[in-house]
This record gives C-alpha cells, sequence and structure tokens, in this order.
C-alpha cells in the first residue's frame, strides 16, 4: 500500500507549489531519522535541529511533506473540546490535564509563527460549540459547568445571538468559548517546512515499507534504499499503526471535508457579512463547519472507518454530495454549486482519547494519536519527542506525563466492528446536524 499524494484540497492548493523536491536514491546514514512530515516531525526535526546543531538528521514522508492531515485539516487551534466525557470529579481532573495539554499546544504554535514571523492567518475569534437540536442543552449546560469549574471563558447563545454571528439561522443553542484560534492550515505547515534548517535533510516521496532494530542501530527499508539511523522518531499518526507502532492502541479514522468557492459579495451580503467564525457540533458526528476569513465556506461532516491510503474520486464524490446538502441546509440562499474542492485525510484515535507520546524501545520514540485535535498538541508533541528522545527532560514534558495513557484496543475483527458500529449509533444521534 503507497500513501499517495492528490490536489484535491483547497488550502493545500493555496500555496504556491514547491521546488527541489528531494527523494531518497541512495543508500544513507544519520543520527536521528524522523518518519513523518506533518507538524509533529517537522516540529521534533526543527527541535532536534537546535539541540544538535551537528548531528545529521533526516526526515522522511511519504507524499509531499505537510500535504497529509497538517495540510488538510479544518484549522482549529482548541483550547477546550466537547465529547471527551467529564461528569465526575475523577473526568474534570483528566478534562483539565487535557486542556492544561491544549494550552501548551497553542504557546508552541504562537511561539512557533512569532519566532518565525509566520503569516497563517492567524484569527484569535474563539469558537462556537452548537446544535440545531432544543435536546442538545443538556450536554452544553453539563460542558458549561465543566468550563465554570475550570474558569473558561464562554456564553451561552441562543437562535438570534448565533444568526448574528452566524449568518444561518439552522442553529438553535450554541456556547462561544472565548479561547481557540482559527488558522490557515496549509500556511502553518508550509513555514514549518520553509524554516528547517541545514543539518535537516527532507526527502520527499520516500515511503519507509519496514524497519528492524538491530543492537544500536534501526535500519529502515524502503522501496530501492535503506537509511540506516542510530534513533528514529515516527510521527505518523494515522499511519502509526500501519508501520506497527503501539498496534493495539490505535487506530485510523478517515475525515471528509470541502470547501466552498469565495462567495461574491452579494453572496455574502445575503448571509449579513459575518465576520469570520468556526463551529464545531454538540454531538460528535455532527458537522464542523467554518466561515473562513476571504469569505468561503469549509464542512467536514464525516469520520469513518475507511482504507486509509486512498480515497477513490467517486468515494469523494459521494461525501461531496452529503457536504453539499450539509451547506445548503445552512445556508439556503447560496447556489447550489459552489463546493470547489473535498478532499479526506488521515486522523489517529485512542479508545479513551488521549494521545501517544512515549519510548517504544531503546532509540525508538513515537509521538502521535491526537484525536483530531493535532495542530496544536502536534506541534508541542513534536517538539517534546525531540527533548525526550535527546534524554532530556522540560516542565512541558511533565505535563504530557500526568495524562491518562492510550488503553487498549479489542483485538480485530472486534475492533473494526466495534468502531463501525459506535459511528453508525453517533451519525444517528446528529442525523440533523450533518
Ligand atoms: C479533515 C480533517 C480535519 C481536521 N481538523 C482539525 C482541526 O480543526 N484542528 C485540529 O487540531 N486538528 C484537526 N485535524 C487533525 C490534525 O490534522 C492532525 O491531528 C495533525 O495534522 C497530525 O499531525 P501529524 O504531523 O502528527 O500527522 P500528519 O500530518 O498526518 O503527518 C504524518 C505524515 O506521515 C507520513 N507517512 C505515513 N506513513 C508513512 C511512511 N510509511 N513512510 C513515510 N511517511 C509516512 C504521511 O504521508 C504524513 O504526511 C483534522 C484532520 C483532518 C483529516
Amino acid at each position: 500500500m503507497k500513501v499517495i499524494n492528490d490536489k484535491n484540497c483547497s488550502w493545500i492548493n493555496d500555496l504556491i507549489p514547491r521546488k527541489n523536491i528531494k527523494i531518497i536514491k541512495k543508500n544513507k546514514e544519520c543520527e536521528w531519522l524522523i518518519v513523518g512530515a506533518g507538524y509533529t516531525g517537522l516540529s521534533a526535526a526543527r527541535k532536534l535541529s537546535e539541540l544538535h546543531p551537528n548531528q545529521k538528521i533526516i526526515i522522511v514522508d511519504a507524499q509531499l511533506a505537510g500535504e497529509g492531515a497538517s495540510g488538510r485539516n479544518s484549522g482549529y487551534l482548541v483550547d477546550t473540546t466537547l465529547n471527551d466525557g467529564f461528569t465526575s470529579n475523577k473526568e474534570l481532573s483528566n478534562y483539565k490535564k487535557k486542556t492544561d495539554i491544549y494550552q501548551l499546544g497553542i504557546n508552541a504554535v504562537k511561539k512557533f509563527i512569532k519566532e518565525h514571523q509566520v503569516d497563517c492567518d492567524w484569527n484569535e475569534s474563539g469558537k462556537y460549540f452548537a446544535s440545531s437540536n432544543q435536546k442538545d442543552k443538556k450536554i452544553l449546560e453539563n460542558f458549561s459547568n465543566t468550563l465554570t469549574k475550570l474558569n473558561f471563558d464562554y456564553n451561552v447563545l441562543g437562535k438570534d445571538e448565533l444568526e448574528k454571528k452566524l449568518g444561518t439561522s439552522f442553529y438553535n443553542i450554541g456556547l462561544y468559548t472565548k479561547g481557540g484560534i482559527l488558522l490557515h492550515p496549509g500556511k502553518l505547515v508550509r513555514a514549518m517546512i520553509d524554516i528547517l534548517s541545514d543539518n535537516i535533510e527532507l526527502l520527499e516521496n520516500s515511503q519507509l515499507n519496514e524497519w528492524v532494530k538491530n543492537k544500536d542501530t534501526i535500519i529502515c527499508n524502503f522501496n530501492n534504499h535503506k537509511i540506516t539511523t542510530k534513533k528514529i522518531i515516527f510521527c505518523t499518526n494515522g499511519f502509526l499503526k500501519s508501520l506497527g507502532i503501539k498496534n493495539n492502541y490505535n487506530f485510523p479514522l478517515t475525515l471528509t471535508a470541502s470547501m466552498t468557492r469565495q462567495l461574491t459579495d452579494t453572496e455574502f451580503k445575503s448571509i449579513g457579512e459575518p465576520k469570520e467564525w468556526g463551529v464545531l457540533p454538540v454531538r460528535p458526528m455532527g458537522a464542523t463547519i467554518r466561515m473562513t476569513k476571504d469569505k468561503r465556506i469549509l464542512i467536514r461532516n464525516t469520520a469513518e472507518v475507511h482504507n486509509p491510503f486512498q480515497m477513490s474520486k467517486s468515494d469523494l464524490n459521494k461525501r461531496s454530495l452529503n457536504q453539499k446538502l450539509g451547506i445548503k441546509k445552512r445556508f439556503p440562499a447560496l447556489p447550489n454549486d459552489i463546493i470547489e474542492s473535498t478532499w479526506s485525510g488521515i486522523v489517529s484515535r485512542t479508545r479513551n482519547s488521549s494521545q501517544i507520546f512515549e519510548k517504544i524501545d531503546d532509540n525508538v520514540f513515537a509521538a502521535g494519536c491526537y484525536n483530531g485535535s493535532g495542530i496544536g498538541v502536534g506541534t508541542l508533541f513534536g517538539e517534546q519527542i525531540a527533548i525526550r528522545a535527546s534524554m532530556e527532560n522540560s516542565q512541558e514534558i511533565n505535563i504530557i506525563e500526568k495524562r491518562k495513557k492510550p488503553t487498549f484496543l479489542p483485538p480485530q475483527p472486534f475492533l473494526y466492528l466495534g468502531v463501525k458500529a459506535r459511528l453508525m449509533f453517533e451519525r444517528f444521534k446528529a442525523k440533523n446536524e450533518i
């Protein structure tokens, strides 16, 4: 199976195509090999080069760097998430640990963009959790109690206020949290590629097929060549499992999103000229929907068990149709055919929504599995796994280590059937919100 490039995603198509792509053309040796060049791998590479300016660092990606989930997500850099389960005090303390990690993630991205003067359409606009279903009020009430206890700033909103802010009368109840940032995911990851320093070699369209640990070295086999490295860090997120990393603790999910063309001035006026906003669903399988800074609408309303290596054009078209309906029911006055692109991307999930950050074996490390919230946490975990692999410590690592660890998953076929059934059930519960 091969991870493939595609030209489907508007965020990536917004960027100037990169030149001088290097692929693996001969056997190589290095001190450090990083596998996966998304937020996690690129952040690991950046930190390693700071810590070891004289050592040889190679980062490989099966496709073009930054064009996996990191370049094609919805662009919510979150401080809080809903649907994590937090009704008891114990859960509250676990939820706090999770939000502590989110905050460190936001800090890591903020520091990166400040240091490198990155323009990624950063907007500290906060975000909405909203639903059309009055029955979801109870969920929002529980959530607001949690937010109060943890001192987050938020407002509960009714239909009229939501309509004024969002330009749609679809939603009946909502909760706005002040924290959280909207950004252009493609611009952010592109900046991480552009600033890689000279002691880092980036090899793209170079898929690691298998790896073997042999005493003090790790031998990594690509199609026709191999890389022998002293230390390796796996940052392949949704593809950790396919490389045999923490096999029984994570599994991939495929998400699909669509983006419209820019609305015309008349169309934008017809929906009240709202400022940039982002809505997350109250139920996990509802739609994530966003109005971008440049007046485009993004919608993501699927999460499925699917072959993570590829989604066919006809499969994408089916999902695109569904997303067209999602936009239509929120913005009935807009024309029918305004979707410009539809793409899929892979995320990684654990059973208990916790992340992977660990030493797998001597000189073998892995970070990933952000359960769909990896912009900040991926950047943070990438930097911190580099510190950990260098046998150093940090305050951030102490906080990361306090989180609940991922729990064991049932074996196949029970895992596959269980996840499928759960997704169907959640989709049914959120059927009006898609
Ligand atoms: C549609 C969508 C919407 C999302 N929305 C949000 C959001 O709003 N906010 C948020 O925080 N997160 C969101 N996410 C999740 C977020 O994008 C990810 O958590 C994050 O990008 C993970 O970064 P990463 O670097 O760990 O993984 P990735 O960006 O997936 O990078 C992993 C890389 O590993 C490479 N790779 C895989 N296998 C191999 C191999 N064998 N050899 C070499 N390279 C390999 C891949 O090609 C890929 O480039 C979304 C994801 C999707 C798909």
